[in-house]
C-alpha cells in the first residue's frame, strides 16, 4: 500500500515537502473489515485546514500519520455481512492506493448507470449537499432573489449558482480568478453575468454585474468579497459564509469587512455553517439532484488528475485555481 503522509505544517502557503509518500506493509482484515481499492479521491479547501496545528472544524492530520480526505472505491476483500465484496463505498480513508477500513465507517453507494463514482465526491457528494444547505437553509433562497456566489468556477460554487437558476433566481452573478471560467460560467452553466476578480475592485465589478443590487450571497471566498456583497446587498438581504478561502493560506489574522454597519442599516443576516451539522437535508438533496443530473439540466465539470503520486500538485492547484468545477484525482481505473 501506498499512502501520504503530513510531513511539515506549512507556514503560508503549502509546498511538495509538506508531504511525504510512503510505502507500507497493508495489514490482513480483521472480523467486521474490509479492504478497499481506491478508485478516486477528493482533494478539497478544508484540507488546508487540517495540516495546521490548531483548532479546525475537521480533524488536524498529525506529522507523519496518513492523511484522510473523501473518496470512493470498490471492495476487494469483505470480512464484514454488512459490506460485500464488490461494493462500491464512500469513505474518508484516502490519500492513499489501498486501505484496510472498519465497514462500519463506509457508506455503501448506489450504482448509478452513466454517473462516474467521481461524481459522489462533487455534485452528488460533500460539495453537493454543501450548496444545497447553504442556498436553501441558510441564506433562506426564494423564487425571485438575485444571487451573487463567489469562486463559482468551483465544485461549490457551480452548484450554488444552479440551483439558484433552476429553483427561478431572477439574476445569477459569479465571479472566478480566469477569464476562461468567466467564459464558462456564462457560456455554458447558465450564469446571468460573471467577472474576472482580478480586474479590478470587486465592489465596482460587482456593482456593474448586479447594479440593482443583490438578495443572496453564497461565500467561498470571503475578504474583499465579503465586504463587496455587504455593500451590494438590498435591505433584507442575507449570506451563507461557506468558507473565506482568500485567508487559508494567511499567516496573520485577516481584515475584516470595513462596512459592518450595513448589516445594521440594510437589516442584513450573514450565517456561517458546515455542512455536517445539516444532514437532515441529505434526503431531499438525494431525491432532487441526481434527476437533474440524469435529464441534463445540470453542467458538471470536474478536473482530473491521474494517479497518487499527482495528489499533492493537484491540492496545491487546487488551493491556486487550477481546477474548473471539482477537482479529482483518479487513482485506479474499472
Ligand atoms: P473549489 O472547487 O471552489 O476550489 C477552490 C477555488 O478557490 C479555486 O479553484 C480558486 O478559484 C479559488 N480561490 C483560491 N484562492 C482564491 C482567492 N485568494 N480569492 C478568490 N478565490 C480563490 O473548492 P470547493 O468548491 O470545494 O470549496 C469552495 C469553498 O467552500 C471553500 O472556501 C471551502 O473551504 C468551502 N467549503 C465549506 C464547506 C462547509 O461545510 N462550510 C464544505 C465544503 C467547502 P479561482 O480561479 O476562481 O480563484
Amino acid at each position: 500500500t501506498r499512502e501520504w503522509q503530513l510531513a511539515a505544517r506549512p507556514h503560508g502557503e503549502p509546498t511538495p515537502d509538506d508531504f511525504r509518500l510512503v510505502e507500507l506493509e497493508r495489514p490482513d482484515p480483521a472480523d467486521g473489515q474490509i479492504v478497499v481499492r481506491m478508485l478516486v479521491m477528493s482533494v478539497d479547501p478544508y484540507m488546508r485546514g487540517r495540516m495546521n496545528a490548531g483548532k479546525s472544524y475537521a480533524a488536524r492530520w498529525e506529522i507523519g500519520e496518513t492523511m484522510k480526505g473523501g473518496a470512493v472505491g470498490r471492495v476487494i476483500a469483505s470480512r464484514s455481512p454488512d459490506v460485500p465484496e464488490g461494493a462500491l463505498v464512500l469513505a474518508d480513508a484516502a490519500w492513499r492506493d489501498v486501505a484496510v477500513l472498519d465497514a462500519a465507517h463506509v457508506r455503501v453507494l448506489p450504482e448509478l448507470p452513466g454517473i462516474p463514482p467521481s461524481y459522489h465526491l462533487g455534485v452528488l457528494g460533500m460539495p453537493g449537499l454543501t450548496a444545497w444547505v447553504g442556498l436553501f437553509r441558510l441564506a433562506e433562497f426564494r423564487a425571485g432573489d438575485a444571487v451573487f456566489v463567489s469562486g463559482a468556477a468551483g465544485a461549490v460554487g457551480s452548484l450554488v449558482g444552479q440551483f439558484a437558476r433552476l429553483k427561478g433566481a431572477s439574476a445569477v452573478v459569479g465571479s472566478a480568478g480566469t477569464p476562461e471560467k468567466v467564459r464558462w460560467l456564462t457560456e455554458e452553466v447558465g450564469f446571468t453575468r460573471a467577472f474576472d476578480y482580478h480586474d479590478g475592485p470587486v465592489a465596482d465589478l460587482l456593482t456593474a454585474a448586479a447594479p440593482d443590487g443583490i438578495d443572496v450571497y453564497f461565500d467561498n471566498v470571503g475578504g474583499e468579497h465579503l465586504e463587496a456583497a455587504i455593500g451590494a446587498f438590498k435591505e433584507f438581504g442575507r449570506a451563507a459564509l461557506c468558507g473565506a478561502i482568500s485567508g487559508y493560506n494567511a499567516t496573520e489574522p485577516v481584515p475584516g469587512p470595513r462596512n459592518m454597519f450595513l448589516m445594521v442599516s440594510k437589516k442584513l443576516s450573514l450565517r456561517g455553517f458546515i455542512v455536517g451539522d445539516h444532514a437532515d437535508l441529505r434526503g431531499e438533496f438525494i431525491e432532487q439532484v441526481p434527476p437533474l443530473l440524469t435529464s441534463g439540466q445540470l453542467v458538471v465539470r470536474e478536473t482530473v488528475r491521474e494517479g497518487l503520486d499527482d495528489a499533492v500538485p493537484a491540492f496545491l492547484d487546487l488551493l491556486r485555481g487550477g481546477n474548473t468545477g471539482k477537482m479529482v484525482v483518479r487513482l485506479a481505473q474499472e
